[in-house]
């Protein structure tokens, strides 16, 4: 068996979870258009599918509810959050928003014009969506062992910096508002960037007066694979390589519902006063005044503790070995997963589960839909469905990885959990022969389609029917 370190709390309240029949599953997910997506929560045993704003808050958090300050403006609770933002991040100027993509169409809409090109380490679904709809094109400029879902590279996140200098070099750096970094990178599976990358990757795109913005929402736990992979920093400790990490960048998007073990809100952070300002002054119009940004005092309160949690090494060291264990787990009983096993989510190559299932009929969607009638677990499709059809010419992007994700919420589910899961994805992936079709769109939205889309089977009423 894998290595299972003890949780470092202890539960002191319970939410029950409601157990359903396989009758019970097969109408609910008839009922959601064979999209998990669309199931009630009330219907899923274990939801893994997300990590974001599903985390357990702390009894520090859920005391610090009670201080939060509800001025309109200037509350007490915005210098709590800003202070806290400034000392583990450190970038200057910290503006609230109500989560991550409210920065994302911020800071979009500062920097891009149309037809100007944004160069980054995979794409984000809602990250792109706020690029495309400002008028830029992305550029995926990650290595290719990311694209490879065996290869063992320890810093799949990276960026290839001779791809950036191409897309440098062919669009020139007047066409680049800015480079778009993630840390993790979590269409890869939640594969880390170096500190020796984000460093070498600053210098490129600064040497030509580019900036560069990093995608914070996962950065804890990057920090932490930098202290398990590259050398030099072993010793250093997490809250440090965070430091590292921001430090090279002109700001960061942050949404706090991943790392920062709250369950809403988020935070542009800049250097350059002038932006930070033309910020603010769209915050006002979008999400709120600039000292709440759609939160509301108590929220705030709660992500500046949360943030001083989520650097502490005993929370971040359970939090990933529990990722790791069910990797582990299924790994070892041939499951076909993303190696190495990411931050915040185990993969499962669907593409490789399913070779009988075509791409163009969603294996990974397929799957999503297996494992729920199986037990009751969530996971979500990241591949052709997520991916989403070309703005301009409207064919639909086919990505070399076609994944079933399933993101483990922090500090909600125990290691009998996490058992369950692997026995539930093991039982459907020994029985993979019996999975007789794919599916295919009944509806298809336009934008994030994966969210809202139905689906039916290729053939007959099920993906289990033979006829
Ligand atoms: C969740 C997430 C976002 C968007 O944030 P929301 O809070 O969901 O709006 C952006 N980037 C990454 C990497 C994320 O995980």
């Amino acid at each position: 068996m894998p290595v299972y370190p003890p949780e470092p709390w202890r539960i002191k309240m319970v939410e029950p979870l409601r157990t359903t029949t396989r009758d019970d599953r097969e109408e609910a997910l008839r009922e959601a258009g064979w999209n998990p997506c669309l199931l009630r929560s009330e219907d899923v045993y274990v939801d893994l599918f997300t990590d974001s704003g599903t985390n357990a808050m702390s009894d520090r958090q859920w005391s610090a509810l009670m201080r939060g300050d509800e001025a309109y403006a200037g509350a007490r609770s915005f210098y709590v959050f800003e202070e806290a933002v400034r000392a583990f991040y450190g970038y200057e100027h910290v503006i609230p928003v109500h989560q991550g993509r409210g920065g994302e169409n911020i800071l979009s809409r500062c920097l891009i014009r149309p037809g100007t090109h944004v160069p980054g380490n995979m794409y984000f679904p809602s990250t792109r969506a706020h690029q495309e709809l400002n008028g830029a094109t992305f550029h995926d400029v990650i290595v290719d062992e990311a694209h490879d879902a065996e290869s063992e590279h320890p810093f799949k996140g990276d960026v290839d910096l001779g791809k950036l200098r191409a897309v440098i070099a062919e669009f020139g750096a007047d066409a680049i508002p800015y480079v778009s970094l993630a840390a993790t990178v979590n269409m890869a599976g939640g594969q880390p960037i170096s500190v020796a990358n984000v460093a070498e990757t600053c210098a490129l795109a600064h040497a030509h007066g580019i900036p560069v913005f990093l995608d914070t929402a996962r950065a804890v736990e990057n920090a932490w694979l930098v202290k398990q992979r590259e050398p030099g920093w072993a010793r250093a400790s997490v809250a440090e390589i965070l430091l590292a990490l921001c430090a090279p960048t002109d700001g960061a998007v942050m949404s706090a519902k991943k790392d920062s073990l709250a369950n809403i809100g988020g935070w542009i952070a800049l250097r350059d006063p002038v932006l930070a300002e033309q910020a603010r002054g769209l915050v006002l119009v979008y999400e709120g005044l600039h000292t709440y940004g759609g939160m509301t005092g108590r929220d705030m309160e709660a992500i500046a503790v949360g943030i001083a949690e989520s650097v502490e090494e005993d929370h971040i060291r359970a939090r990933v070995a529990q990722v790791e264990y069910l990797g582990e787990r299924l790994d070892r009983a041939g499951v076909p997963i993303t190696r190495p096993i990411g931050g915040h989510c185990v993969c499962i190559d669907a593409a490789a589960a399913l070779p009988h299932v075509p791409r163009t009929d969603f294996p990974a969607q397929t799957v999503a839909c297996a494992i729920y009638l199986e037990a009751g677990v969530r996971g979500v499709e990241r591949g052709a469905v997520t991916a989403g059809r070309d703005p301009v010419t409207g064919v639909n992007r086919l990505p070399k990885l076609e994944l079933l994700r399933l993101a483990i919420p922090r500090r909600v589910y125990t290691r009998a959990h996490m058992d369950l899961v692997a026995d539930t994805v093991i039982a459907v992936h020994r029985d993979r022969d019996r999975i007789a079709c794919g599916l295919t769109f009944a509806y298809e939205p336009r934008h994030l389609r994966f969210f809202q889309a139905r689906f039916k089977p290729v053939s007959g009423a099920s993906i289990f029917d033979t006829r």
